[in-house]
């Protein structure tokens, strides 16, 4: 053999050493386009679409079909698909689901990329979209046209923390056949089971939480029964992917994510409780905590809390004010994104019908890994900056 064809041919068997299979804990990364039929037979089953196994690289590698398997799971759905990050599984949902003339609900809270992609691109298409409360409830039937196909919610939504009435909204979608969606970042599975509320597709900023390390941008929908086949082909048929160190990340940060999880809800429980009295917080937002307006929806639908609230100043300060209080923070790094280990802060001001949250301003903390103490102790200083 020449050597050319030497170098081809050899250091292919990486799957058993002298006979003996090798299996890590975690799956090997599956680095392919290609995929090698064992025989003519196989090929020709792939032709014709009846081969069982994995035809092609796009044809969800191993690792991203542990990872979506694993997740469908704990969803408790039907079926799985991830996307290149969360805005990815969002906008693609709502092309699989959506076509030129229909009409669209979603809650004004909604994560703000979601909300750009209903105005700027869905419109393009010809797709209508009306905002509503993000405490719409029942009321969401006012809203409902002959040609309402879609329903997108977010609970809590995104900064304002507000609760939805998943089941009033899921129940009367149900009847009228009507699409619902719910992003479901904040609670993730093990906080709120979306498919014992009635909701259709469950979203996943895998960015977040499930992967919990903020080194890596993932998304996924999860979908009952009765929707599964709507999102499958779609997604065969556009050969989406996700790149197969990404799935295997995915997976290995949802290993370790109800011990996470746990410890991201009591370290933020305890800072939110004790910025409650403090004199510079007019209010805390945060679902678990009695004094929020939907406790007890979010009693009576979720299992816990996350490590994302936010609390409202009082008062007005000005920007060097602020400035000089985030910027102390030692222990919260300044940046977007949420769910991993590092607690992290940002500050804004968001047009709500709440007065509580109307023009004012509005802190959101990511409680990530440290000591609850060690947090709080740096906001608490930090808040004195504001004097
Ligand atoms: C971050 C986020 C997304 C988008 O996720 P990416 O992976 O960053 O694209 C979607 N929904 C919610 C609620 C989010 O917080």
């Amino acid at each position: 053999m020449d050597v050319k064809s030497q170098i081809i041919a050899g250091g292919n068997d990486h799957d058993e050493v002298k006979g003996k299979s090798v299996k890590t804990v975690n799956p090997p990364i599956y680095q392919g386009s290609t995929v090698l039929f064992d025989d003519y037979a196989d090929l020709q089953d792939a032709n014709s679409g009846i081969y069982p196994g994995v035809t092609y690289g796009t044809d969800r590698m191993p690792n991203q079909r542990c990872f979506e398997e694993a997740l469908c799971a704990l969803e408790g759905g039907f079926l799985c698909r991830s996307f290149q990050s969360g805005i990815s599984a969002i906008s693609h949902v709502l092309y699989a689901f959506l076509k030129s003339g229909d009409h669209i609900l979603v809650c004004e809270n909604v994560y703000g990329p979601t909300a750009s992609f209903c105005r700027r691109i869905l419109k393009k298409y010809d797709i209508d979209t009306t905002f509503v409360p993000g405490t719409v409830g029942a009321n969401i039937s006012t809203h409902i046209r002959h040609n309402t196909k879609l329903i997108f919610l977010e609970s809590p939504g995104s900064n304002t923390f507000e609760i939805q009435d998943i089941p009033a909204i899921t129940g009367i979608a149900r009847k009228l056949g009507i699409v619902t969606v719910l992003d479901n970042t904040w609670a993730t599975p093990l906080y709120l089971r979306p498919f014992d509320l009635g909701v259709d597709v469950s979203i996943q900023s895998v960015t977040k939480y499930l992967s919990g390390h903020s080194d890596l941008l993932f998304g996924a929908a999860t979908v009952n029964e009765r929707y599964a086949e709507i999102l499958a082909s779609y997604y065969q048929t556009l050969e989406l992917f996700v790149s197969p160190q990404d799935a295997a990340l995915a997976l290995r940060g949802l290993k370790t994510l109800a011990i996470r999880l746990k410890q991201h809800e009591s370290s933020a429980l305890e800072i939110a409780r004790s910025l409650e009295p403090h004199e510079k917080v007019d209010s805390v937002i945060h679902p678990a905590l009695p004094s929020h307006p939907q406790h007890d929806l979010w009693r009576r639908d979720f299992s816990g809390s996350s490590g994302l609230f936010a609390f409202v100043l009082k008062g007005q300060y000005p920007d060097e004010k602020i400035a000089a209080f985030v910027d102390s923070l030692e222990l919260f790094g300044l940046g977007y994104s949420w769910g991993g280990y590092k607690s992290l802060v940002t500050v804004g001001r968001y047009d709500r019908s709440d007065s509580r949250i109307a023009g004012k301003t509005l802190v959101r903390l990511n409680i990530g890994l440290e000591d609850s103490a060690d947090l709080l102790n740096d906001l608490q200083r930090g808040l004195r900056c504001l004097d």
